[in-house]
């Protein structure tokens, strides 16, 4: 999708420091690190949140949420643990509107969240 900024991350054109990619998923590390681990992960196709997610989403979103695991492993939190979240609109503070999943990590995270 034209001017969305992860689009134009996975399409190259802004770089990124990649973590993880396949053909349906990318997986990169957030800019403003919010813990030690701050990955950010993506489907290639645009879907705008997680408000805008459909029954024709669910093998690319199932296939996003099963390198979870490798990802995390890779980043040397699967034993301490990590969180996984997904901002939508206005309250729930999302900033970019193409769907993506936080994992952070390496640290105590509190929750609730404020
Ligand atoms: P949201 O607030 O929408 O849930 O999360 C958007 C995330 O994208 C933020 O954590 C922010 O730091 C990150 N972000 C915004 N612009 C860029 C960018 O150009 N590159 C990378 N790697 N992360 C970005
Ligand atoms: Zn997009």
């Amino acid at each position: 999708m034209e001017n969305c900024l992860f689009c134009q991350i996975v399409a190259g054109e802004i770089p990124s420091q990649k973590v993880y990619e396949d053909d349906f998923v990318y997986a990169f590390q957030d800019i403003r690190p919010q813990a030690p681990i701050h990955i950010l992960i993506i489907p290639k196709r645009h879907i705008s949140s997680a408000q805008s997610v459909t029954d024709s989403d669910t093998a690319i979103l199932g296939h996003l949420h099963a390198v979870i695991p490798q990802i995390a492993a890779n980043a040397g939190i699967a034993e301490t643990g990590y969180r996984v979240v997904t901002n939508v609109g206005r309250h729930g503070q999302q900033t970019v509107p193409h769907l993506h999943y936080h994992v952070l990590g390496g640290r105590q995270l509190g929750w609730p969240p404020g």
